[in-house]
């Protein structure tokens, strides 16, 4: 079979699901903003509104903003962050979770995450631990709630507060508790690719009622609700959310609960598919995992099996037989983003590579696939399976000698 990268006929002649997904609903909140006359959230009721019903949804008071990073470092700033303190944050994420430390003016420290499920790993909190440790950062990777009872019980015992980055986890479930049961902060993110969109976004999820309005005022250049006489409390940036978005948002999360089922039922599809092919290794899921909404189909491949199989060449000969195929983060302090933090007493690149083998082998030999592939149907996910058998087949081919 010629790889489709090779002139060869690829195995999707036709697209995924598309996403976004949007119909008329969306539509008639886009005029229903428009037509309150008032395009932002203090004129108009749309965010307000989307507000209640996303924090009714997750179990907490939602604070909308304009996008996932600003969430993480709004979060930060209410947990009076100060310079030079440090935040454990995975080593295998999107960047926002530890650029957003380092904008609020602390010091990421990257620890390791679960080989199974991607999630920090407990066990490995208590090495990264010093005396300037005031917050951990779990992300719920691709929708797989983190291990919270461990590292909620590891952070009571040292005085450090847990943050939950859910920029993947709208609407997940772990031992039958949502993100905002877990008693913290959490930050969300709308942006174009994420379970729920428009375009961009991002909410601050808190467990309660009581800081909302300082968290409020925090998002509007310190001024409280109803301020009309310029009064800055605090020296805060702008986070305000549109009423375009927070009504595009309100049709979305309407949806979500329908599209998360449909996911999950996926996935069982999929990762069985994943796990008959030799050396593929799909994202795991511990027994505690109740729903999980699956913002990525991730994967790794098992480097004794394809040791040869180069991951990169593997997403782009995928992407040519119509699959929507993503190389995967790479570890937090390879990129340059992070070379402000390496030396001067703090660890190196190769350190700290030696600290984090599992988001070594992450970076190095994982990919993922967009969610949308999981909205379709279980046909979808066999030509998924298809396609990936096809590139390894190929590429164990061709190490044969002549
Ligand atoms: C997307 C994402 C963010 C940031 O969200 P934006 O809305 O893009 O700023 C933060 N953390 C993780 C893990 C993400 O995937």
């Amino acid at each position: 079979m010629v790889l489709a990268l090779d002139g060869g006929t690829p195995v999707r002649r036709h697209d995924f699901p598309a996403w976004p997904y949007h119909d008329d609903a969306e539509r008639e909140a886009l005029v229903r903003a428009v037509d309150q006359g008032q395009w932002w959230r203090v004129g108009g009721s749309e965010v307000t509104s989307f507000e209640a019903e996303f924090g009714a949804y997750h179990g907490g008071t939602t604070l909308a903003v304009t996008n996932g990073t600003h969430a993480l470092e709004l979060g930060l700033e209410l947990l009076g962050l100060e310079p030079g303190d440090e935040v454990i944050v995975p080593a295998f994420t999107f960047i926002s979770t530890s650029i957003a430390v380092q904008r609020a003016g602390g010091v990421p420290v990257p620890v390791d995450v679960d080989p199974d499920t991607y999630c920090l790993d407990p066990a490995a909190l208590e090495a990264a631990r010093t005396e300037r440790t005031r917050v951990v950062i779990p992300v719920h990777m691709a929708g797989h709630i983190a291990d919270m009872d461990a590292i909620g019980a590891w952070a009571d015992r040292h005085g450090v507060v847990v943050f939950q980055d859910a920029a993947h986890a709208h609407g997940a479930v772990r031992s039958g508790r949502r993100v905002g049961d877990f008693g913290t902060l959490a930050a969300f993110s709308f942006q174009n690719g994420k379970l729920m969109t428009a375009g961009e976004g991002g909410a601050l999820l808190l467990p309660s009622a009581d800081r909302f309005d300082e968290a409020f005022a925090r998002h509007s250049c310190g001024r409280p609700i109803g301020d009309t006489h310029y009064e800055h409390r605090s020296p805060s940036s702008n986070y305000r959310m549109t009423e375009f978005a927070g009504a595009v948002l309100r049709v979305q999360l309407g949806r979500l609960a329908e599209q998360n089922e449909r996911r999950e039922s996926r996935w069982k599809t999929l990762s069985a598919a994943l796990r008959e092919i030799p050396g593929v290794v799909p994202q795991g899921r511990d027994p505690h995992c109740d729903l999980n909404p699956h913002y990525m189909a991730m994967a790794a491949l098992d480097p004794e099996v394809h040791a040869d199989v180069d991951r990169d060449h593997l997403v782009r000969a995928l992407v040519a037989e119509g699959i929507p195929a993503f190389v995967n983060y790479p570890p937090v302090y390879r990129t340059e983003a992070h070379a402000a933090l390496i030396g001067n007493g703090l660890p190196g690149v190769d350190e700290l590579a030696e600290r984090n083998p599992v988001s070594e082998h992450l970076g190095a030999r994982g990919f993922w696939l967009h969610h949308r592939v999981l909205l379709g149907t279980d046909a979808d996910c066999a030509d998924v399976a298809e396609a990936l058998a096809k590139v390894l087949s190929a590429a164990a081919g061709k190490k044969r000698p002549a």
